[in-house]
């Protein structure tokens, strides 16, 4: 049903668009006009007062022909850099970057399949329930689009996000949360040679509090990571600062702020130790979620993943995802693969028989609704 060529070609258009986080207004632009000229009404929010970015997200909605259970489309329409005037370069059953940029295909892929998905349903006259298309912005700086969505308007019941790497077929049930740590370490400046028994080295501080902390591997659910640094003026002053920036994620939520407030707690006990001052803040970015292999919303793309003719896959994924944020709102949602391989590198690539099984798949759970 679905149109192979026709997919090629939005692809293509899609990618070549520039598209980075907090910079998507030509995408915006561009997926507003197609969806009009679809026949259908969308729409941009505001969120993107909430984070200043350019673009807000664009909705749309499809009302159902039939009785079936209103479902929501989601797919994000910014990437990472490198990430600008990308050219992509079809290898035989393959498209790839030219070596310069990400490919894009992280999430223009699932956008694709979305429009795709709308006109096999304009031009096969297709039954379907209440369907709402959501395309996110800066969804890679930190789910700050979906986050922001307006949620008591949405009228999905269940939702399908077409963003998880790896082959067509995977069905993610299950994602970590995340929180961010911010920690600062204040010291006391004195001079290096003649007052150094009068400072407080900050550097020396922050060093014993990282030693007593785990990090990496906690537990079979958690991992936490140091991933930022930065302190001192000069080597002949006691340092009096440290920045620190690290993250917790876990696919429990109790054990997620567990070991995140423990950061705090170790660094407390030390920087009082030491007579030096603690800033410690923490901001949750998502929350976990974790869906029984019985929701409908899982059974119906297992079905559909067969009938497509790929091997559903239902496990968990390793990032947070737009159905993070669908899923603590109450909306039970799944992340399905789009094909996508090594994503987020200046090697991404994508078979073009994963961009038309995507479509296919996603008429399929319209269908079988
Ligand atoms: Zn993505």
């Amino acid at each position: 049903m679905v149109n192979k060529e026709r997919i090629i070609n939005e692809f293509m258009e899609l990618v070549k668009v520039n598209s980075l986080t907090f910079k998507e207004r030509k995408m915006a632009d561009l997926l507003f006009s197609k969806l009009e000229g679809l026949g259908l009404k969308p729409f941009e929010d505001k969120s993107h007062d909430n984070f200043q970015g350019e673009a807000g997200n664009i909705i749309a909605r499809l009302k159902g022909k039939k009785e079936a259970t209103p479902l929501l489309l989601c797919s994000h329409m910014d990437r990472v850099t490198p990430g600008e005037d990308i050219n992509p370069v079809i290898k035989g059953n393959r498209i790839e970057s030219d070596g310069t940029t990400v490919l894009g295909s992280d999430d223009a892929a699932g956008i694709v399949a979305i429009l795709e998905v709308v006109r096999c349903i304009k031009e096969n006259n297709l039954e379907h329930g209440p369907i709402e298309i959501i395309f996110t912005s800066a969804e890679e700086g930190g789910l700050f689009g979906s986050k922001y969505l307006n949620h008591k308007e949405l009228k999905s019941e269940m939702g399908y996000v077409l963003d998880a790497g790896g082959r067509v077929g995977n069905i993610a049930n299950q994602a970590p949360g995340q929180n961010e740590t911010w920690i600062t370490v204040k010291g006391k400046a004195a001079h290096a040679g003649s007052d150094v028994e009068k400072g407080i080295n900050a550097i020396q501080v922050a060093s014993e509090a990282i030693s007593y902390i785990d990090w990496g591997r906690l537990d079979e659910h958690t991992t936490s990571n140091l991933g930022l640094i930065e302190g001192g003026r000069a080597t002949n002053i006691v340092c009096d600062f440290v920045n620190i920036k690290g993250e917790v994620r876990s696919k429990c939520q109790e054990n997620l702020d567990f070991y995140t407030l423990n950061i705090g707690k170790l660094f407390a006990a030390v920087t009082a130790k030491w007579g030096a001052k603690l800033d410690f803040t923490w901001r949750n970015i998502y929350s976990p979620f974790s869906l029984d292999n019985d929701e409908y919303v899982i059974k119906l793309a297992v079905r559909a993943a067969w009938e497509t003719g790929v091997k559903p896959v239902v496990k968990s994924s390793g990032g947070g995802s737009d159905a993070n944020i669908f899923n603590a709102v109450g909306i039970p949602s799944v992340n399905l693969g789009i094909g996508t391989q090594k994503a987020h590198t200046t090697e991404e690539y994508i078979h073009i028989s994963e961009l038309v099984n995507l479509a296919q798949l996603v008429v399929n759970i319209i269908k079988l609704a």
